[in-house]
């Protein structure tokens, strides 16, 4: 499962990247949510300029191969 961070600016460029729609925007538009539909394919990892979306729960290693999308 992925988590949106505090430092969300809210400005959408993940929303769109998103294939079964789980980023909305928050109700004041200030930032992102994201809906128990996430499938974790981790494609707005990679979509948001400022780092604002990370892994919940999962090692270091993980994190970066997320990030990097290398494989072992
Ligand atoms: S990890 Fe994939 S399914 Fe989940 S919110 Fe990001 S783009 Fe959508
Ligand atoms: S791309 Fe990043 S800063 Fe922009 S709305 Fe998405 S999570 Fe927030």
């Amino acid at each position: 499962m992925i988590e949106v961070k505090s430092n969300c600016t809210g400005c959408g460029a993940c929303i769109p990247v998103c294939p079964v729609q789980a980023l909305r925007y928050s109700d004041d538009r200030r930032k992102v949510d994201v809906a128990a539909s996430c499938i974790d394919c981790d494609l707005c990892l990679a979509a948001c300029p400022i780092d604002a979306i990370g892994k919940m729960n999962t090692k270091p290693e993980v994190k970066r191969r997320a990030k990097t999308r290398t494989r072992i």
